[in-house]
């Protein structure tokens, strides 16, 4: 069976080269079918769930995960029932249901809507979960394969982090590669520093509350196994500002002509922000991880009501 996602390019970005002074490598998981890089983890989730007989999956995401389980769905032939709570917008349901998916709207919140997911499974009809999954991460993994067999060695990789599912698999992506020395920009906006204040408190903790902008990284709690691979490779934990992390995706838009969520915007920053942990290394990996839930006209909207704060 050929995997669910697609090899994606990896761009060496002139303007991005020029503001770091280093050489930066694009990986541009913004082309994946479902504009995200979740395909990779949640298409081989799922392929391993269909094959052993499941019938239906089901998703608790209203983002990028929920349209990964659903597009996935489609391509497996299998039913996909995505439940979301009655925040979510009119837009996000709409491209869930242009991938097939049954959406239901239960709950006040994810967790509610989570709970409500949950009581649908059973031995046939099976959850998957947006980041903590270690087949999942096996899937994300293959991003650095890619970077590995075009000969790239990069000298540290900048990724954004929610619930650090993405961040567990490039890890494990460069271990098995023999690039277990490279380091790991880890970036969060400030209101969804879950990585950053665990790693403050010295401690796997749960933030009270996410207020950001990036909302597919809104994981109160980053995965067990995001929190222990920072006491085992070297990861740099970055916050930035909303702001920082809407004004680097109208830079890219312009730079590279792709538009691409706060969530992904926050991996930008320090590159366009110069932060100094980059400073003296020559090939950085950008992962430009990507994510639907965007526009030019929101974004706008955003960076104008963020300046007026
Ligand atoms: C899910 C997602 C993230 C965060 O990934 P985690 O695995 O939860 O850390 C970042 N950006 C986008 C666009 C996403 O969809």
């Amino acid at each position: 069976m050929n995997p669910l996602h697609i090899k994606t390019p990896l761009l060496e970005s002139t303007p991005l080269s020029r503001i770091s002074a280093s050489r930066v490598w694009l990986k541009m998981e913004a082309m994946q079918p479902s504009g995200s890089f979740k395909l990779r983890g949640i298409g081989r989730v799922c392929y391993h769930h269909v094959s052993r007989g499941v019938q239906r999956l089901i998703s608790s995401s209203g983002g990028n995960a929920g349209l990964a389980v659903a597009y996935c769905g489609r391509k497996l032939g299998v039913p996909v029932t995505v439940v979301v709570p009655v925040s979510t917008p009119e837009r996000a349901i709409d491209t869930i249901r242009s991938e097939q998916a049954e959406v239901v709207i239960n709950g006040e919140s994810w967790q509610e809507a989570h709970d409500h997911a949950l009581s649908l499974c059973g031995p046939d009809r099976e959850l998957i979960h947006p980041f903590d999954d270690p087949l999942l991460w096996e899937g994300h993994a293959t991003l650095i394969d890619e970077v590995a067999e075009s000969g790239l060695r990069p000298d540290a990789v900048v990724l954004s982090v929610g619930g650090g599912g993405l961040l567990c698999g490039v890890v494990e992506g460069l271990h098995k590669n023999g690039l277990a020395d490279t380091p790991v920009l880890a970036v969060e906006t400030d209101g969804a520093a879950s990585l950053a204040g665990s790693l403050s408190a010295g401690s796997h903790v749960e933030l009270e509350r996410i207020a950001t902008v990036a909302t597919s990284l809104g994981a109160k709690k980053v995965a067990a196994m995001a929190w222990e691979w920072c006491s085992r490779h070297e990861i740099i934990s970055h916050c930035i500002s909303d702001l920082e992390a809407v004004e680097s995706c109208l830079k890219f838009v312009d730079d590279h002509r792709v538009l691409v969520e706060p969530a992904c915007g926050a991996a930008l920053a320090p590159v366009y922000c110069q932060h100094p942990g980059l400073r003296d290394k020559n090939q950085i990996l950008l992962v430009v991880c990507g994510g639907v839930g965007v526009s030019l006209e929101q974004l706008t909207q955003w960076k104008n009501e963020l300046k007026s704060n």
